[in-house]
């Protein structure tokens, strides 16, 4: 099982790329998910913070992911739970699974958090590189000092009794000890590289990743190489650096994927688009991961969170 925690294709399909045609631009369509595996995949909803209505826009973004899993129903299907994504991968489709990246889509209201609930988000991204009023962004001068509000707190309390992951790629350090604070559930980075590997302001120091694993959750390691090198062009090796970091520091059961493919990222050598997620489990092989450790890696590590987070009844 392939599972991916974050694909920023939707942004294009609302400008009317079709997810059903094979493409030789851009990295992400269904024939070339087929080719690359991947069995459950997140798309996240991005709407530009610039935006004045941007939890309007990411219902019309909902709306293109509906058009575009109704006109592709033979090979993808919505998926909310993990008991859903399982059963549309047992038919043989990707199961799609939507996560908003931007606490600012909610626009400082619970009730339109819990409408993306309804509408089958399964993560909350808390910021992205702009900071709200409740929570400051890793790119926030402030963000070793200032955390969540009080409204901050209420919309993780909002999250954990929705069962919506907590996702804390783009997030403040502050504002992540703060959430964890607060949460009970375990919390994802959806996409970030090692900030040991590469000193940037997306990726996660070590105390960071030893408290999303104690938390029982992974990080989906970034596919951009601006993130993961100090040159402009990654491959597939240094992916496996990030992931083998990971798993010397926290051990193997708390890593995942989380591409990134279609959010302008400049993928790896050997990782060109959604096709290539084979070379990830040649990488591991060859550097001597088990099957078994190989499959915790690809998706059953991000199950454990799915299922502890998501397969409740829901509470609304
Ligand atoms: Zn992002």
């Amino acid at each position: 099982m392939v599972i991916d925690l974050h694909n920023d294709v939707m942004e294009k399909v609302v400008t009317g790329y079709e997810l059903g045609t094979k493409h030789n631009y851009e990295d992400s369509d269904i024939p070339r998910f087929r080719e690359g595996g991947i069995d459950i995949q997140f798309f996240a909803l991005w709407i530009e913070q610039t935006q004045p209505n941007p939890f309007q826009l990411t219902e019309e973004m909902i709306t293109s992911f509906r058009g575009e899993m109704a006109k592709n129903s033979a090979f993808i299907a919505q998926a909310a739970t993990p008991e859903e994504a399982l059963r549309i991968n047992s038919e043989g489709k990707i199961a799609g699974v939507l996560g908003a990246e931007g606490g600012h889509a909610i626009e400082n209201n619970l009730e339109k958090l819990r409408e993306l609930y309804r509408q089958g988000v399964r993560y909350l991204t808390i910021t992205w590189n702009n900071s709200t009023s409740w929570a400051t962004s890793a790119l926030d001068p402030q963000s070793m000092t200032k955390g969540l509000s009080d409204f901050g707190r209420q919309v993780v309390w909002t999250l954990d009794s929705l069962g919506m992951i907590i996702d804390v790629s783009h997030v403040g350090p502050k504002t992540i000890e703060d959430i964890l604070q607060v949460t009970r559930n375990p919390i994802i980075a959806s996409h970030s590289g090692v900030k040991a590997l590469r000193n940037h302001y997306r990726n996660l120091s070590d105390s960071q990743i030893v408290k999303i694993a104690r938390s029982g959750g992974v990080v989906g390691v970034v596919f951009h190489s601006s993130f993961l090198s100090n040159s402009n062009r990654a491959s597939v090796d240094t992916v496996i650096k990030h992931i083998d970091y990971i798993t010397r520091l926290v051990g193997v059961d708390y890593v995942a994927l989380g591409s990134d493919f279609d959010g302008g990222i400049q993928p790896p050598i050997g990782l060109e688009d959604v096709s290539r997620y084979p070379a990830i489990t040649d990488g591991l092989l060859n550097r001597g991961y088990s099957n078994k450790d190989i499959k915790k890696i690809l998706g059953e590590n991000f199950m454990r969170v799915f299922r502890r987070v998501c397969s409740k009844p829901t509470n609304l």
